[in-house]
């Protein structure tokens, strides 16, 4: 099995920190988190300490959200929700209730309860295989967003064997918590990357926006086709390249279609959001990898994005 882990890579944060002029205190902080490599490089006094509070921020919500984590409040939804509604923190109520909002707006194709599915890919696993279509029936039963009942502080899952992922979420929300811890300490330069999750926050030290470039799908890791220029903003990218097996000559690969069961086929390789919420941006990457760019221009102007940028199964991009 052939795993990348790769997305937006930064070649302007490589270039500082390789030709730095040593005038700006700065410190990049790294850790395996989420399930990915995360950097974090702040510029300026106190930067040290800000690069190190973000990574301890990633970390606390790691602990929160991650469904394999025994002892994270999403660990105890996914096995305790079902017969019972189960106490949740104020935290994890907000973030369920912005990504049910998004499930909504995209109608299912961005769906929380997709880990039945996940699961049955098993896509991690040493060896994956395709399912057979009877296993995918079944799984495809249990995701269903609509049974997903948030009230008074609590969760239920009224399906039986119904679990939440956050996987499409969970790098967003951990980037605009991290921004803002580093915004309480002073800093106003900073770059983020979690795994393709990017925010550029201020300028570059040469005083102007963060260049980021955007993976090629094609190319090795870090070659790029496109170049954004981003302050305060974040870029998220969903990639069919990140973690795929090819079985009978077609490639599967992580980005389930719900209504399917099998891996968004919509022609596309790769979509990159940009926008103030890296929450956002984050499921909104995987659901208009799922849906479409033409499905999701019908429902884009509920959303607070800056731009999108797609490319397809014959390497084109379009911006939107
Ligand atoms: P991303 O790389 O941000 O597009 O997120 C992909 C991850 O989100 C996968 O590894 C799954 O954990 C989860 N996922 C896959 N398909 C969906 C979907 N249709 N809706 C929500 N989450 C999904
Ligand atoms: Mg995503």
């Amino acid at each position: 099995m052939k795993t990348k882990i790769v997305a937006l890579t930064l070649f302007a944060a490589l270039c500082m920190s390789l030709c730095s002029c040593g005038k700006v205190e700065k410190s990049t902080q790294t850790a395996l988190l989420l399930d990915t490599i995360v950097s974090v490089t702040c510029y300026g006094e106190g930067s040290d300490e800000a690069a190190n509070a973000a990574i301890d921020e990633i970390k606390r919500i790691e602990a929160i959200f991650s469904p394999y984590i025994e002892t994270s409040e999403i660990y105890n939804i996914n096995h305790n929700a079902h017969s019972a509604p189960v106490k949740v923190t104020d935290e994890v109520m907000s973030v369920l209730k912005e990504a049910l909002r998004i499930c909504a707006l995209t109608d299912g194709a961005f769906d929380i309860t997709i880990k039945p599915l996940v699961d049955l890919w098993n896509i991690k696993a040493e060896n994956p295989s395709v399912p057979s279509p009877d296993a995918i029936a079944e799984a495809k039963s249990k995701v269903d967003w609509t049974k997903v009942e948030l009230s008074d502080g609590t969760v239920r899952l009224g399906a039986e064997g119904m679990m939440l992922d956050l996987g499409g979420a969970a790098k967003g929300y951990a980037a605009d918590c991290a921004v803002k811890v580093i915004r309480d300490h002073g800093i106003k330069d900073a770059i983020l990357d979690l795994g393709g999750n990017v925010y550029a926050m201020g300028s570059s030290e040469k005083g102007s926006p963060w260049r980021i470039g955007l993976q090629d799908p094609d190319g090795k890791r870090g070659e790029y086709f496109k170049a954004e220029e981003l302050s305060d903003l974040s870029c998220v990218t969903s990639g069919s390249y990140e973690r795929y097996f090819e079985s009978g000559g077609r490639i599967y690969h992580h980005i389930i279609n719900p209504k399917t069961g099998y891996c968004a086929d919509e022609g596309l390789i790769s979509v990159s959001v940009i926008g103030k919420s890296s929450f956002e941006a984050d499921m909104l990457s995987t659901a208009i990898f799922v849906m479409g760019a033409e499905e999701f221009e019908k429902i884009k102007d509920n959303f607070d994005i800056v731009k999108y940028i797609i490319v397809d199964k014959t390497n084109n991009w379009k911006a939107y």
